[in-house]
């Protein structure tokens, strides 16, 4: 049904993307999860249907859409395939976004088609062991030399990490910059000195692939750096801005999916010889996923409308990830209670919900950095017409 809040054709991009992903991601999706198999299939596919990279212009081999038509397709993976949403969100938000904001002519001309194509997955790696939350303190080294720069250190937790083809790296010229030395830097797969960790196993997505990744005296040429020397932590941030957009769509989805399987078991399900959606302890549980899904679902929109004023409006993109990612969690426990004993079981695939929805509330900056991120900036200057 048509959402008034969307036009007409964002409405029109939604009702296809649900289709689309209902007839093909969804039906493997469980078997995807318990095998814990990497759905190349689904990116492909996504692909060749035009959904990689949407905001990136059509001379590079996108579709020129807006960014919210790009959020709307996150949730609609989500709602089929949480693991699928995750891999699909890093290689647009984190990585085909970086190399078209902040790529120069020829790193675009050069990357961007085949990402748009779904024939080469992009991802991005920041975190390190001792450097998560506090991602300024990464150790991974970057030396230029007369051949380009060495890049040497370990990453931990890359999504698609030895699946995706290339990676935009973030490494120190000089850790005692801090900030300031940080550096981002485009790596293929195949660089030598570059290799990967087994994936970690999970509790949840369990399709998409986690791993750490070993950097051994990894050279990068210079036409491979992106942005500028010491631009690299203002690169990060500004796309975990996106991500974080991107993440809460793919809560809104999983939330999409909770409420829908929750009221369709109310509905059939009965107990003291009437329907369990009869009961009032039911019902009110209901009311508050549809209520939170519906709020969680326009703060998602309306932080992608406003992705274009950047990082001035960071606290809104953090309330609509905060916000979402929570509720999530929640609603997928809620739906495993409306579920009974049967939630609990894999077979009816309710648990998987809490078992994907976790992980919202930590990746790409987890709750209390969300919260940190807000208060900060509520505290100095943040204009409360915003909100
Ligand atoms: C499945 C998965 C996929 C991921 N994919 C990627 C990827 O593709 N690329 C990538 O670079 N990274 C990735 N990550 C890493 C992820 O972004 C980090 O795990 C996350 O930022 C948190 O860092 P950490 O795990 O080191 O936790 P820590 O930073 O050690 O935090 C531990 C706890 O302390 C809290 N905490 C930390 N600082 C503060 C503070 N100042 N105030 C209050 N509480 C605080 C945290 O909220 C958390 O609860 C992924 C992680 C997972 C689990």
């Amino acid at each position: 049904m048509a959402l008034s809040i969307l036009n007409e054709e964002e409405n029109a991009i939604r009702d296809a993307i649900f289709e689309l992903v209902q007839g093909t991601i969804a039906k493997r999706s469980q078997e995807f999860d318990q095998k814990a198999i990497f759905p190349r299939e689904n990116m492909e596919l996504l692909g060749r249907q035009g959904y990689l990279g949407m905001i990136v212009d059509p001379k590079w081999g996108g579709a020129g859409a807006s960014y919210l038509a790009q959020t709307l397709v996150v949730e609609a993976i989500a709602a089929a395939d949480p693991a699928t949403a995750v891999i699909y969100e890093v290689h647009n938000s984190l990585h085909i976004e970086g190399i078209w904001r902040f790529g120069t002519e020829e790193q675009k001309s050069r990357y961007l088609p085949g990402l748009c194509q779904g024939e080469s997955i992009g991802a991005f790696a920041i975190t390190e062991a001792e450097s998560g939350s506090n991602a300024a303190s990464m150790q991974t080294r970057a030396v230029r030399l007369a051949d380009g720069y060495h890049l040497t250190g370990r990453k931990m937790f890359i999504t698609s990490g030895g699946e995706a083809d290339r990676y935009i790296v973030f490494a120190t010229l000089d850790p005692a910059l801090k900030e300031k030395g940080i550096t981002a830097f485009i790596v293929p797969k195949t660089a030598k000195g570059l290799r990967f960790g087994p994936p970690e196993d999970k509790l949840g997505i369990r399709a998409s692939r986690t791993s750490e990744m070993i950097l051994d005296d990894v050279v990068v040429p210079v036409e491979d750096r992106l942005g500028e020397e010491g631009q690299g932590y203002y690169i990060a941030l500004y796309l975990l801005d996106g991500g974080r957009i991107g993440i809460a769509a793919q809560s809104v989805g999983i939330m999409t999916t909770a409420l829908e399987r929750s009221l369709a078991y109310a509905r059939q399900r009965k107990q003291f010889g009437q329907a369990i959606g009869q009961f009032e302890g039911i019902q009110w549980r209901l009311a508050d996923m549809a209520t939170d899904l519906h709020a969680a679902r326009l703060m998602t929109y309306e932080a992608a409308r406003r992705r274009e004023e950047g990082p001035a409006q960071r606290p809104l993109f953090a309330m609509a990830k905060l916000f979402a990612s929570e509720k999530a969690v929640q609603h997928a426990a809620d739906a495993i209670q409306i579920f009974g004993g049967y939630g609990y079981m894999r077979e009816y695939g309710v648990e998987r919900l809490l078992r994907d929805a976790k992980v919202t509330e930590i990746y790409e900056g987890t709750s209390e950095i969300m919260r940190l991120v807000i208060a900060s900036r509520l505290l100095k200057e943040y204009d409360l017409g915003n909100i």
